[in-house]
């Protein structure tokens, strides 16, 4: 800027309309100016495609800080834009705006959220035209019973996807293709499913007496601007129900409505239910979506034409206009905390989406983060509790098996204790799951002649033994290797022994004890398709499974009517990790795995298997005690100056060269400037000192809840030594893990 030449630059009035600042989607510390071609019809938020060095990329005109002047480059210096993409939806104001808070607050480059706010490709190109077909020439000449079926299932103008009919009618898509040829199914484009218009008052639930003061009360919070509420209510006890009534507020406002869910598993049962209540399916938001899919989303939600979004943590960063609503369901997991690229937190970063957008937001739980009950508490958020179990038999009756006394027999893993209530359970018709958070069939496999154990080259972590896909693997960076028939150190054979227990090794000792039993295991590598995993839910909801055995898959969000018996194999599990949201999360894991059993007319029961029942979170949970155990961890959390109590930043380092590392997160800690109340601790070896052949280290940094912790950074980073070569700096803002 300051290169420029005085005069030449007085010529160029303050803001030109042929001169735009232009963001792109890339890690630049601003947006940089461009010339708008002749006759093009720009304004903040209009895509276009921007030309940066030898390669040009789609990006978003962006616009100036308030009151600030056109930057001083002489106009021959600037690069004209080479297209405006004028069938592209712009960006509204307010994703303008939100972009701008979360680079902020997160310190990262504002084109990289726009990046993540742009993450449909296909919505920048030309929609491709989609077809279906209807039945509307005549029958073909050689009929054939698959043909017929096709033709019974496509009924009379109705327009079907192909593959749907196909899936309807049972036949392979070269049936319908044939019958396309014979000119009895027509191709015609598909209408605009996302579009579809939403009833409001289509299939009101006859809410309980509880439930009703609850929708008042939330109702009462989001009909005017922005307000968090927080809905805490047990599991089961009908969440879904009340927030579906402030859904069908906003869209009776004619305004659009978010829905975030933490797991995608799960989003095609709330989809259908959604569709129930609201006559039309919503559209979806995920992963999971082709590209097609995701682009067609983008920009139905641009243009104002959907108006109920279900979708994972990203869904917060679509361009709504005309956002009313957004709800943040089981807003405790964790899965909503982002830690690569950009991260963010989005239940928070959905906060100030609300704020920014005034727009009402609600954080719904069974077992609410530490941090929005201290909101509520302090008055930032209404609380709405939900007590009772929407016509159940109660909660479940949790108790913990003692295993120092009940102790399993040699090369089990199931007490005595739970294996009776298990062949009760079955032999009543019921339902049971176990539940252990461990993916395999042994977490360490080791040679019982010379002590060697299998580790992962490149992680400090132990190779987990998947026997069912006969080989052992790294939890961290995906490294597999065939499980040898000798020691690899000793070379002694049949030495090598499994330790631990995983999910496999529950199925296969379930399997011994009840071979009649119907089993179904839920694991994510095990059930890599989204496809698999919904038809093995439906299953288990239409009870054509008897057991259930499932990591951390299962104890979310799920309606097993027919399920009674929750067996936790580890309770301690989480505990031992020691970090200090071990407890919270425990408590909230294990609080909402019990939680599925005992939904409907059953009476649920939890058994919790451990060696240290007299821990707190073990206490509170069989006490049924949810108020004692979070009144005791905030305490905890206060005198700690733990958040919410203050802030936290951490600084990860991370290097392929372990000195290197070292000495730069070392150098960094050193350049820590001065500062009264915030404390800078480390480096230290991070809880997982390598991964991917990476050393990695951390700093800590701990502020009081009022304190600028970002300026404070901003502050260091500016005269910080840089990260070169391999090494790599990237910070985390309210990290989950401290
Ligand atoms: P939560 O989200 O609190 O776990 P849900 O809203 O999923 O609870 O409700 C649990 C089950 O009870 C669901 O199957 C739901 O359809 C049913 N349910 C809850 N409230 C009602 C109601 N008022 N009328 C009919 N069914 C209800
Ligand atoms: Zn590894």
């Amino acid at each position: 800027m300051a290169k420029s030449e005085p005069d030449q630059t007085q010529l160029i009035p303050e803001e030109t309309p042929e001169t735009v600042p232009v963001l792109v989607p890339l890690a630049l510390p601003a947006p940089y100016d461009y010339l708008v071609p002749e006759g093009a019809d720009v304004r903040p938020g209009s895509f276009v495609v921007a030309p940066l060095g030898p390669l040009k990329y789609v990006a978003a005109v962006w616009r100036r800080p308030e009151g600030a002047a056109a930057p001083n480059i002489p106009r021959s210096k600037l690069r004209a834009l080479v297209d405006v993409l004028d069938d592209v939806p712009p960006l509204p104001e307010i994703s303008l705006d939100f972009a701008e808070w979360v680079a902020d607050y997160t310190l990262t480059p504002p084109g990289m959220v726009l990046r993540m706010m742009m993450s449909a490709s296909a919505a920048f190109q030309p929609p491709p035209p989609r077809y279906g077909v209807r039945l509307a020439g005549p029958p073909p000449e050689r009929m054939t019973p698959a043909r017929t079926r096709v033709l019974d299932a496509a009924g009379n103008g109705l327009i079907w996807v192909k593959s749907l009919l196909a899936e309807a009618a049972g036949v392979s898509p070269g049936v319908i293709d044939g019958l396309v040829d014979a000119g009895t199914l027509v191709a015609e484009p598909l209408p605009d499913t996302i579009a579809r218009e939403l009833d409001p008052s289509l299939l009101r639930a006859e809410l309980s007496d509880e439930q009703r003061r609850a929708a008042e009360q939330l109702l009462d919070n989001t009909r005017d601007g922005f307000a968090v509420s927080l809905l805490d209510g047990v599991t089961g006890s009908g969440k879904t129900e009340v927030y579906f009534e402030a859904i069908a507020q906003a869209l009776s406002d004619g305004k659009q409505a978010l829905v975030m869910i933490p797991e995608i598993a799960l989003t095609a049962a709330f989809l259908t239910r959604c569709e129930e209540r609201f006559g039309a399916r919503p559209a979806e938001w995920h992963s999971g979506l082709t590209q097609s899919a995701r682009g067609r989303t983008w920009r139905a939600v641009a243009e104002g034409k959907a108006q109920l979004v279900v979708g994972a943590r990203s869904a917060l960063f679509l361009p709504f206009p005309n956002l009313g609503l957004i709800v943040v369901d089981e807003e405790h997991d964790q899965a909503y905390k982002q830690e690569d690229r950009v991260s963010y937190q989005a239940r928070d970063m959905a906060v100030v989406r609300g704020h920014l957008g005034k727009c009402p937001v609600v954080l719904s739980s069974a077992t609410p983060s530490i941090e929005s009950l201290v909101n509520a508490e302090q008055g930032r958020y209404r609380h709405i509790p939900l007590r009772a179990r929407y016509k159940a038999a109660g909660l479940p009756d949790l108790k913990a098996i003692d295993m120092r006394k009940s102790p399993p027999e040699r090369g089990s893993w199931l007490s005595p204790v739970l294996t009776e209530a298990m062949a009760e359970t079955l032999a009543r018709g019921e339902q049971a799951l176990l539940f252990l958070n461990r993916r395999g069939y042994a977490p360490l496999t080791l040679c019982r002649k010379c002590g060697y154990r299998f580790e992962c080259p490149n992680c400090s972590a132990w190779m987990v033994e998947h026997r069912f896909r006969h080989r052992l693997e790294c939890h961290h960076c995906g490294k597999f290797a065939p499980i040898p028939d000798e020691c690899p150190s000793c070379g002694a054979e049949e030495s090598l022994v499994a330790c631990g227990p995983g999910v496999e090794r529950i199925a296969e000792e379930v399997e011994a004890l009840f071979p009649e039993a119907r089993r179904a295991i839920l694991s994510s590598d095990l059930t890599p398709r989204i496809a698999d995993l919904r038809e093995t839910l439906r299953e288990i909801e239409d009870r054509e499974v008897d057991i259930v055995i499932g990591t951390q898959l299962v104890a979310k969000g799920h309606h097993f009517p027919g399920l009674a018996l929750v067996g936790v194999v580890d309770a301690d599990l989480g505990l031992a990790q020691g970090d200090p949201r071990a407890a919270e999360r425990t408590f909230q894991l294990l609080s909402q795995v019990t939680g599925r059993a005992g939904r409907e007319a059953i009476a649920g029961r939890g058994l919790l298997q451990t060696y240290m029942p007299e821990h707190p979170v073990l206490q509170a949970l069989v006490a049924g005690d949810r108020d004692a155990f979070y009144a005791q961890e905030i305490e905890a959390r206060r005198e700690a100056g733990m958040p919410p109590f203050g802030r936290l930043a951490s600084l990860l380092i991370s290097g392929s060269d372990r000195a290197a590392a070292e000495s730069y997160a070392r150098s960094l800690a050193r350049a820590a400037p001065p500062a009264e109340t915030i404390e800078v601790l480390g480096p230290a070896e991070a809880p997982l000192s390598v991964v991917r052949g990476r050393y990695r280290y951390r700093i800590l940094v701990k502020a009081p809840r009022e304190a600028d912790i970002q300026a404070y950074l901003r502050l260091w980073m500016a005269d910080a030594p840089k990260a070169r070569g391999s090494i790599r700096l990237s910070i985390d803002i309210d990290p989950y893990n401290f």
